[in-house]
């Protein structure tokens, strides 16, 4: 099996932290931001450094912008709090 991922600071595997974890991709566009797409990764973490990050992606996402059910999914997935949900690219936020 190959190794996980390994923190070029420390020189370790990272630890998987949380299976499937939700991203949630912004875009830009002229009406301002919205939400493109909906992707499941796996959340690493440095055992030593505690530096963080979502990787291990499929080749496919859970959902995309033009797909019929893609408002449902992103309220599914905004409803659960079992893992954790990361907004990535979205309009700035306040203070
Ligand atoms: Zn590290």
């Amino acid at each position: 099996m190959p190794p996980r991922p390994v923190c070029v600071k420390c020189c370790v595997e990272m630890r998987v932290e949380h299976t499937g974890v939700f991203v949630i991709i912004w875009t830009s566009t002229l009406e301002g931001f919205v939400e493109y797409a909906i992707w499941s990764g796996d959340q690493l973490r440095c055992p030593v450094c505690d530096a963080g990050f979502v990787a291990r992606f499929p080749n496919v996402p859970i959902s995309r912008q033009h797909e019929p059910r893609f408002q449902s999914e992103l309220r599914r997935v905004r409803g659960q709090s079992r893992v954790p949900v990361h907004e990535v690219g979205g309009p700035p936020q306040e203070g």
